[in-house]
């Protein structure tokens, strides 16, 4: 049985086919630049990148460029489209719709338009991704695999902001939270190396990439999450601003003479560390400049750092206690620094780090010293390895 994941981005498309006898990568790849120009890059596990510049005008082009290169002579994988047994696409936000991955017909296409107008950047490149694939691979079952999903266990507690309650009614606007699959994937993975029943274990997970978001998951489900109503809320990312100040938005627009999507668009892009370091949202560049003596680039650490850590400590108090703080995602994965500043601050809890296991890199491990209050592990984490099991489990 075979899979193609499809994460569909405004200008890119990824992807990746997955033998499920085995859970194995037959290949993966990316088509960068639609609507631009075009480029694909091609990696078939057993051979090498193949990279080439592909006019690529819409998504249905990147679909057909995929299916090109996944049935090349050279560098393919597959001799024809029927070795694909089904799709599964990450869709980014199912608002109040879908609280788990269903098979996609015409009213679920229905149900992820009604959510652009709350995700306008990805819904409708991930519902184009959708139809490209209906159009040009006809008759294979597709799935739909939600960032937001996981999150809909979440109590009104936790999700409803304090606003007047109409507009909660009225717009849906509540927190959704993100990084669903991945919050999903790692927390089920820490319970078993912990040893402990997953409907039976406190823990936190820490999704730190370039955007970055922390969940509680209390006996199996999403308790609370940093993301809200978008991917802004919540911890300082590499160009977001995470948490603010409502007041400062009409204030800026004030000063600064802006619209409200200006301001919108500073806190998206040019805020986070990158705003605040002027160096980079990279961490190893960050950590680089840290390291030659950039004032910035290390403050800008340290209120990354401490936001992680205050954060924690909410979750902490939300499911009073847990068995585990897990780290993953780009930063989380590969960030000895990040993990270790952000323990510091869990001492009073006696965690203490083992720095030759903080070292380690690309395996799933703990990283505390033996009889440390709560245990904290690295877990790299596998979006598309969940999105293919969702979706071999649902057409299976
Ligand atoms: P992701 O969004 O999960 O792909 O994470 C991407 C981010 O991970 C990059 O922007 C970097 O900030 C960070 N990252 C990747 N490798 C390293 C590393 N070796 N050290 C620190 N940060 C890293």
């Amino acid at each position: 049985m075979n899979i193609l994941v499809l994460n569909c981005g405004s200008s890119s498309l990824k992807y990746q086919l997955i033998d499920m006898n085995g859970e194995n990568v037959l290949a993966k790849g990316i088509c960068e630049r639609i609507g631009i120009d075009g480029r694909l890059k091609h990696s078939p596990a057993d051979g090498d990148e193949f990279v080439a510049d592909v006019a690529l005008p819409d998504h249905t082009e990147a679909v057909g460029a995929m299916l090109d290169a996944l049935l090349d002579k050279e560098h393919g994988v597959i001799s024809e489209i029927g070795e694909i047994n089904a799709i599964g696409h990450r869709i980014v936000h199912g608002g109040e719709y879908f609280s788990a991955s269903v098979v996609i017909t015409e009213d679920v296409k229905r149900g992820i338009e009604k959510c652009c107008d709350i995700a306008p950047l990805h819904n409708p490149p991930n519902l184009v991704g959708i139809e490209a694939s209906e159009k040009l691979m006809p008759g294979i079952p597709q799935v739909a695999v939600f960032d937001t999903a996981f999150h809909q266990t979440l109590p009104p507690k936790a999700y409803l902001y304090a606003l007047p309650y109409e507009y909660y009614e009225k717009y849906k606007i509540r927190k959704y939270g993100f990084h669903g699959t991945s919050h999903r994937y790692v927390s089920e993975r820490a319970a078993q190396f912990i040893g402990k029943p997953y409907d039976r274990a406190k823990l936190i997970t820490c999704h730190l990439g370039g955007g970055a978001s922390i969940c509680a998951v209390e006996n199996g489900k999403s308790v609370d999450t940093t993301m809200g109503f978008t991917p802004l809320e919540g911890l300082v990312m590499g160009t977001r601003s995470g948490d603010i100040d409502p007041a400062v938005i009409s204030y800026l627009m004030q000063k600064e003479h802006i619209s409200a999507k200006d301001v919108e668009n500073i806190l998206n892009k040019k805020s986070g560390v990158l705003g605040l370091s002027g160096v980079s949202s990279d961490f190893r560049d960050l950590e680089a400049a840290k390291d030659a003596g950039n004032e910035r680039a290390k403050i800008a650490l340290e209120v990354f750092f401490y936001k992680v850590a205050k954060s924690i400590g909410e979750y902490l108090v939300a499911m009073n206690g847990a068995d585990a703080v897990v780290f993953t995602a780009g930063i989380g994965e590969n960030s000895p620094l990040v993990r270790r500043e952000v323990c510091r601050y869990l001492a009073f809890l006696g965690v203490g780090v083992d720095e030759a296991r903080n070292a380690l890199r690309g395996v799933e491990t703990e990283i505390t010293t033996p009889g440390s209050g709560i245990r904290v592990l690295v877990v790299p984490t596998n979006e598309e390895l969940v999105i293919a099991r969702d979706t071999l489990a649902i057409v299976g």
